[in-house]
């Protein structure tokens, strides 16, 4: 018999209506479930109707249920792997179940859907083009605060979680460290009091008392600006373009200025000033 496929399934990060077919039918046709929170995979079986094998796989029995389970799949079994909420692996316990399976040649399939980070991003009106995922920042201010000084030149996006009783403190390591950046405040994401707060950092804190500080919150902040580029626009070089052209495309001043403020990407004004000045 051959080995199991180890599928780590995504499941809602509120809204239970947040769940694909997909993944529904993986839950009912694994031989088994292991699951961070028992109570709250049942949940999520009774309202789809389905019945299956559950074991529970969190970080306190990491080690000691990952080779059961290990075992389980050697021997044939699927078996599905669920987190609290939305994908296994990302700031919650997986990482070692899908390294250890992979050096068991165990396949890994991923059936994704929900996750905090990427629907926080999402909507937070901030570029979306590179972010970078931090994950929880250290509890304790001064570890914070180093590691921001770490991520203070990163020009992506950036994204945290962070638990509400820490939220005043962490903003003003936020402003502290990286500057009165622009960022969102996704709170309670697909639930009933689901809120997004967006503005610069300081703006955030002076209103802080609007804001609810309860239940689940992921932070968007804006990366550190790109500094500008230094543009090759030296007139001496634009010179050498234009007496270059004049003379070898045999073009008149105006065409050949036009032309170069059109592969320079500026205004033709511009080329006049560099070839007067130059
Ligand atoms: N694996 C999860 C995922 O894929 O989204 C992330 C797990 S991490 C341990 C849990 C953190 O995600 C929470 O502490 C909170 O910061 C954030 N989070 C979870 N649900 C959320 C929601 N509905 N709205 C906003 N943030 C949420």
């Amino acid at each position: 018999m051959g080995k199991g496929k180890l599928f780590l399934v995504s499941t809602p990060i509120g809204n239970l209506e947040d769940i694909t077919f997909r993944a529904l039918k993986t839950l009912q046709e694994v031989s088994l479930i292991a699951a961070e929170d028992t109570r709250r995979v049942r949940k999520i079986l009774n309202r789809y109707d389905i019945s299956n094998r559950i074991t529970s796989y969190h970080q306190h029995n990491e080690l000691p249920k990952g080779k059961k389970i290990l075992t389980e799949l050697m021997q044939g079994a699927d078996v599905a792997l669920v987190s609290d909420a939305g994908t296994p692996g990302i700031s919650d316990p997986g990482y070692r179940l899908v390294k250890s399976a992979l050096e068991e040649d165990v396949e890994v399939v991923p059936i994704p859907g929900p996750n905090a980070a990427i629907a926080a991003l999402s909507i937070s009106g901030l570029p979306t083009d590179s972010f970078f995922y931090g994950g929880f920042l250290p509890p304790k201010k001064g570890e914070r605060r180093r590691k921001l000084q770490l991520y203070q030149e990163i020009t992506a996006t950036l994204i945290f979680h962070e638990s509400p009783h820490r939220l005043i403190s962490t903003l003003e390591d936020l402003h502290q460290v990286l500057g009165d950046r622009r960022m969102a405040i996704a709170r309670e994401l697909t639930k009933i009091h689901e809120q997004v707060w967006r503005g610069r950092l300081k703006d955030l804190m002076d209103n802080i008392d609007k804001l609810t500080l309860r239940g689940e919150l992921t932070l968007v902040i804006e990366g550190r600006a790109k500094r500008p580029q230094v543009a090759p626009l030296e007139a001496a070089t634009i010179k050498d373009d234009y007496q270059r052209l004049r003379e070898e495309s045999g073009l008149s001043q105006k065409e050949a200025m036009k032309q170069i403020a059109k592969e320079r990407g500026i205004s033709k004004s511009e080329v006049y000033k560099a070839i007067v000045k130059g």
